[in-house]
Formats: structure tokens, sequence, C-alpha cells
């Protein structure tokens, strides 16, 4: 859908352009139609971004953010009407700011707030102090750029304080406080997320900064151009805000190329003295008289500022590398405590939960029931004649053949169970959602049925058994201990009554 709104946006400028180039706002058709390609292009940007708000309704920041871009927009196309108006009722503009340029500085004024919104709210995600001195630097070049060319020609004409003055000023300065906007929002924010959104609106307010600036050029030397020419430049913003917001989408993917944030801190480093630059040499080639000093001081100055990119380069370098041995090392750390965290709750031969991590999830399913009104079973089963698989095979066969029992009794039990080896050659299986005791009883001796199959060792089979007890929360027993230790007694009670069979939990165990 977005490429089909941006061919739709693109079409759209292009005609807009094709019209006041070829057709021209000279005629009273030509001047309708202008007006109407610029409301037409609001209208599109506005439905843009309602669209993008109603995606992002459950969140509030940016739905309000999408909001104040709405009102933004909105007073082009209401300053757009009111210019229509006056001209289809044969009226001049006479006055220095009437109330349709109040509504196209409401325009620029609710950029800027909206700017100042969305800084605010992502400062935790910009280090505005690593900034604020490229800041600083490249918004004094700029500001006094601006005021060299363009404050101080016009106000030779005229005093500073007067009204008339302090109101065109609002051009510079508006646009210098969307440039630091634009700033901040380029270096600090285009790595966390969004990038092409957040590079569309940066592109969209370059339109606006250039239309702003061509406009007070234009009318400083009466130039014979018609100042409409720059409507498709102040629409162009209009729409990409539009397409920007359309974009911006929930899960905030991050910029994908490393490459790209790797440019965007380049760009951080040079534009600041980049800026300084442009200021020196237009310095020097108003003021300077060409002599030695003036050569020397021409070259001594790229120097320095080469030098001084050199060491914050080398700065840089440094403090990524040791970002980089940080990181590596948190991660091994990361990874060794995540080791010992298994290690403190899985048993080392099987990975099978241990006592600790046993009794907790034992106590959890407890609560459960207990809240449920469920019932819970648990099996207490023992490998009958261990030792002697141990004493004729040795340890390492008896640890492999525990590691197979377990593999079997993973593979075979249904899912609602939990198996943990508790130690030797007992294992405890929890059974939860028990509904009736017949359930407990079955699983008893499908966990009998498990040994029927031999083991192996190599080709040597190993016919084991088991004698398993069986107890019932809370039918037999209140308590998490109280039921391991009927199931202990019940398992006795079948080893008692010649091994490799299930007993399930009987009172007269307890009493004898
Ligand atoms: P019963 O039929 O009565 O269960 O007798 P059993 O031979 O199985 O002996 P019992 O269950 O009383 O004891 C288990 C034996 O398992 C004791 C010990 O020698 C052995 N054992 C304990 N831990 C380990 C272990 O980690 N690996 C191996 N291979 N053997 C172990
Ligand atoms: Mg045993």
């Amino acid at each position: 859908m977005y490429q089909n709104w941006l061919g739709v946006v693109v079409f759209w400028l292009l005609l807009h352009i094709g019209w006041v180039t070829y057709v021209g706002t000279d005629t009273v058709i030509g001047q309708v139609v202008n007006s109407l390609f610029t409301i037409g292009g609001v209208s599109v940007s506005l439905y843009l971004i309602w669209q993008a708000r109603r995606r992002q309704m459950r969140r509030p920041f940016t739905s309000r953010l999408f909001l104040l871009l709405l009102f933004a927009n909105t007073m082009l196309g209401l300053g757009e009407c009111g210019q229509l108006l006056y001209f289809l009722q044969g009226r001049t503009r006479t006055e220095p700011f009437d109330w349709i340029d109040l509504i196209f500085s409401l325009q620029i004024l609710i950029y800027i707030i909206a700017f100042g919104y969305f800084l605010r709210n992502r400062r935790q995600e910009v280090n505005l102090r690593v900034f604020l001195f490229d800041e600083f630097i490249i918004l004094v070049v700029a500001g006094s750029l601006s005021w060299h060319y363009l404050v101080t020609p016009y106000l030779e004409g005229n005093a500073l304080l007067t009204i008339e003055t302090l109101l065109w000023l609002r051009y510079p300065i508006g646009d210098l406080l969307l440039l630091g906007g634009m700033i901040v929002l380029f270096f600090g924010l285009m790595k966390r997320g969004n990038g092409s959104s957040l590079l569309l609106i940066l592109l969209a307010f370059h339109f606006q900064l250039l239309a702003d600036l061509l406009y007070v050029v234009l009318e400083r030397f009466d130039y014979p151009f018609p100042s409409s020419w720059l409507d498709p430049l102040w629409l162009a913003t209009v729409l990409i805000v539009g397409l920007a917001a359309y974009r911006f989408d929930a899960e905030e993917s991050l910029v994908p190329l490393d490459v790209t944030r790797r440019w965007i801190d380049v760009l951080r480093l040079i534009t600041p003295y980049l800026f300084l630059l442009i200021l020196f040499v237009t310095m020097a080639r108003q003021t300077i008289s060409w002599n030695g000093l003036t050569i020397g001081l021409m070259i001594a100055i790229p120097l320095l500022i080469s030098r001084q990119i050199r060491i914050v380069v080398d700065n840089q370098r440094l403090r990524e590398n040791l970002e980089a041995k940080v990181e590596e090392r948190t991660e091994a750390l990361a990874t060794a405590m995540e080791e010992m965290r298994h290690m403190a709750y899985h048993d080392a031969l099987t990975g099978l939960p241990n006592r600790y991590l046993f009794a907790r999830l034992f106590q959890d399913a407890l609560y459960r029931a207990e809240a449920s009104e469920g019932q819970v079973g648990l099996f207490f089963i023992d490998i009958d004649h261990f030792k002697e698989i141990n004493d004729t095979y040795g340890h390492r066969v008896g640890d492999q053949l525990i590691v197979d029992v377990t593999t079997r009794l993973q593979k075979k039990l249904p899912p609602n169970t939990v198996i943990s080896r508790q130690g030797g050659d007992e294992f405890v299986v929890l059974l939860f959602d028990v509904e009736q005791e017949a359930e407990v009883v079955q699983c008893g001796e499908h966990l009998v049925s498990l040994f029927k199959k031999p083991f192996h060792h190599g080709i040597i089979p190993l016919p084991v058994t088991a004698s398993i007890g069986g107890a019932i929360y809370p039918a037999h027993a209140a308590s998490r201990s109280d039921l391991i230790e009927q199931a202990d007694l019940a398992m006795y009670e079948a080893k008692r009554r010649g091994k490799n069979q299930f007993c399930l939990h009987d009172p007269a165990i307890t009493n004898t």
C-alpha cells in the first residue's frame, strides 16, 4: 500500500510542478488549479496521517504526535483556501501580516511543537548533551549566515524593532528551530528504529526549509517569478510528512544495516566542522584582503580542523573497542551465570530438574490444584537391583543406564508430567490435572510397563525393572512433604511385595 501512495504523491507533485511551470498562475484558471493542487495534496496527506493514526490508536504518544502533524498540515490547506477565496473575490493582500499569514505560520509552529513533543518523549534515548555542542555550532553557523545574507539586507531599509520586521523574522527563526529539531532527530534517533519514516520527515523539512529560504530571497530581490512557483515545494513537505506517518510501523524495527549507523556517526562527526568551514570560507571571501598572513590562516585553519577530526575519530575508535570488549565480557558473564543457574536447578547427569526446582514446580502444581479443586499425582520410582548393574558392568554403565531410563521416561510420559531425579537410582514423577484416582493408577501401571523392554549396554541387553509408589493430593496427604513421604512408603511396599510393580498409597501401610 505504501508503494501505491508513494506513487500517488510523486505523480501529484509532478503534475503540480508541470502546471506551475507550463501553465503558470497568471490566468484565473491557472491560479485556481494551482490552489486546488495544494488543497487536494493536503487532503491526501491528511488521509494518510489519519490512517496511520488509526493504526496507532493504542499508543497514545504516537497518536498525539500524528494529531499534531495533522493540525500542522491542515494549516497549509486552510491558508491556501483563504488565498483562493481572496483571489476569487478579487481582493489583494496588502497587510504585512494578515490572518492567512498567521495560518501559514501556525504550520511551522505546530511542526516545532511536534518536534519538541517527540524529543521530550524520547529524551531517555537521546543523550542530548552529546550533541549539544555539535548542534550549537551548526545553529550558530546557520544563524549567522542567514543573519548576514537574509536579515541584514532586509533590515537595511527597515528598523529592527518594527512589528513588520519582527513578524518577518519568523521565517529565519522558525526554520532555525526546525533545523535544530532535525539535527537531533537525525543524529540522535535515526539509529533507534523507524529509520525510514524519520528519514522521510527529514526530507520533508528540507523541502520546507528550501521553500522558506527561496521565498525570503525572492521577496527580497523582487524576483520576476511569482511565489506560487514555490507551492509544489511547500506541498511536498506536507505530502512527505503524510507518507512518513503512513510508513511509521508499530514494531519500530531498527535500521537494518550496521553501515547506516556508522555513516550516521561519521556524518555527525563531520557536520559541525563542515559548517564551521563554510562560515570561515564565506567570511574569508568577503572581508579578508589576500596577503601572506591570510593565506597562512586559510591553510592553518583547515589543518587544525582536520587534526581535531583525527583526534575525535581516534577517541571514538578507542571507545568502540572498549565497548566491544565490555560487551564481549558481559556476554561471557551472562552465559556463565546462565550455566550456573542451570546447574543449580538441574541434575548434572540427566539434565532433569533437581530436588530444588522440583520442589518449586511441585508447590506450584499444588497451589493450582487447590485453586481449581483438582488433584495431583506423585510417583516415586526406584530402579530394582541397580547396585548389581554397577557391580557387574561398572559405574559408567550404571550412569548410562540412568540416562537411558531418563530418555525413555521423557519420551513416553504424557505432557502433563514433570520428571525429576532425586539422586542415585530414584526418580519422582508429578502428574497434574488429575480428575480421578484411576488416572493415577493407570499412569503408575504405564510407568512399570516402560521398563518391560530391556535397556542395552552396547549389544548386551540389560533387563531392568522398577518399583513404583504413588500418592494423590489431596486424598492421601495435605502437604508436599507428606505426599512425598506417602509415595516413598508406597514404593517400599512395592519393593516388599516383590519389586517390578506399582503400589498406590494405602492408609494401612502408613499405620504399619
Ligand atoms: P533395590 O532393588 O532395593 O532398589 O536395590 P538397589 O540395588 O537398586 O540399591 P538402592 O536403590 O538401595 O541404591 C542405589 C544404588 O545406586 C546405591 C549406589 O551404589 C548407586 N548409585 C547412587 N548414585 C549413583 C550414580 O550417580 N551413578 C551410579 N552409577 N550409581 C549410583
Ligand atoms: Mg534401587
